[in-house]
């Protein structure tokens, strides 16, 4: 019996040591000291042996047997553990040293860019920049601005009108109403650019859109007169488009401004000499403008007695498409990256 569990051992140490993976080192456990190896097999003859002598010394034999695997077992199974987690600790080792994958880095939508541009010219002037709501209800669209129900005014907008009282705004001049009776309160001076977006029910081509943007000015104070608004629209122009660029105001009929007047620049392209972009005529227009209605100073809680003001709108899209020669104002619009990526 001797023998026959030293050979036991034997065997089972050799294999043990040439275990390839933790998975064998299991199968092996089961198979050198399970219930049914034929180590436990072995050591079930031990009451077949002749003395009590030769059982103890057997049976002590057994369990050192057992240990030994045991014992081996166990160190290899170590062993094996750690090898595996170097080779998966090399294999999916990160070299930082790659160059990785090239992030593209995104940019200002070419009209917030111009908005922006717009926003610093007048900071720097000592504006502040003045935000409100896109739906808007009829009176602070048209009622305050001097637009009552029925004037054909509202007609030339084509509003688009969400309930009886409730519509998208078709200019941002809501935000000047809003300014006056919910920020400045009868305080002076009021110095103030509205960028925002604006819609109309409009046929969508080339230089129409239902969605579009405005920048408005709004100067309130004492003694103000049309001298300082052709001043600050000079100011802009030059900031915009260069320093040899001229204002011209030309009598015009806004319902929110007595007097009126469209704005032209002189044509950027060429230099005010005639081309096939200013018609001829040397001149670009570019918005409106006016002296405040004082109607409008009243809706907005100033005394038209005491104070007076100036207003002006145009298009940052307009704007853009002359400064970049952009041909078609769906372009803004589009998402087409062939043509946002150019800005
Ligand atoms: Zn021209």
């Amino acid at each position: 019996m001797k023998d026959q569990l030293l050979k036991l051992r034997d065997e089972a140490l050799a294999a043990i040591a040439a275990a390839a993976d933790v998975g064998a080192i299991q199968e092996m456990r089961v198979r050198y000291l399970g219930k049914k190896s034929e180590l436990s097999q072995v050591l079930g003859g031990l009451g077949r042996l002749p003395t009590v002598e030769e059982r103890k010394a057997m049976g002590a034999l057994g369990n050192e047997i057992k240990q030994a695997i045991t014992a081996a077992l166990d160190a290899r199974e170590a062993e094996l553990a750690a090898a595996a987690l170097q080779a998966r600790l090399a294999s999916e080792r990160i070299d930082v040293t790659l160059p990785g994958a090239p992030v593209r880095r995104g940019h200002l939508h070419i009209l917030n860019q111009v908005i922006h541009r717009i926003e610093e010219i007048f900071i720097a002037m000592g504006y502040e920049v003045a935000e409100s709501r896109q739906v808007e209800t009829d009176w602070y669209n048209f009622e305050a601005l001097n637009i009552p129900k029925g004037h054909p005014a509202r007609d030339a907008q084509d509003s688009l009108f969400l309930s009886e009282e409730v519509l998208l705004r078709t200019h941002t001049s809501n935000t000047q109403i809003r300014y006056m009776l919910e920020v400045a309160r009868g305080r002076t001076p009021v110095k103030i650019i509205c960028p925002g977006r604006v819609f109309r029910r409009d046929f969508e081509d080339a230089t129409h859109a239902m969605m579009f943007h405005q920048v408005e000015g709004l100067v309130i104070d004492k003694g103000i007169t049309m001298a300082s608004l052709k001043g600050a629209l000079t100011e802009m122009a030059r900031a915009l488009f260069g320093p040899d660029v001229g204002i011209r105001l030309r009598p015009s009929y806004f319902p929110f401004t007595e007097p009126s007047a469209e704005m032209d620049i002189s044509c950027i392209f060429c230099g005010g000499k005639g081309c096939r972009t200013c018609k001829g005529s040397g001149w670009i227009e570019i918005g409106g403008s006016g002296m405040v209605h004082p109607n409008v100073l009243r809706a907005g809680g100033y005394d038209p007695e005491e104070v007076s003001g100036w207003a002006f709108g145009y298009g940052p899209e307009r704007v853009a498409m002359l400064m970049y020669g952009i041909e078609d104002i769906r372009h803004f619009v589009n998402n087409d990256m062939r043509f946002l990526r150019q800005f």
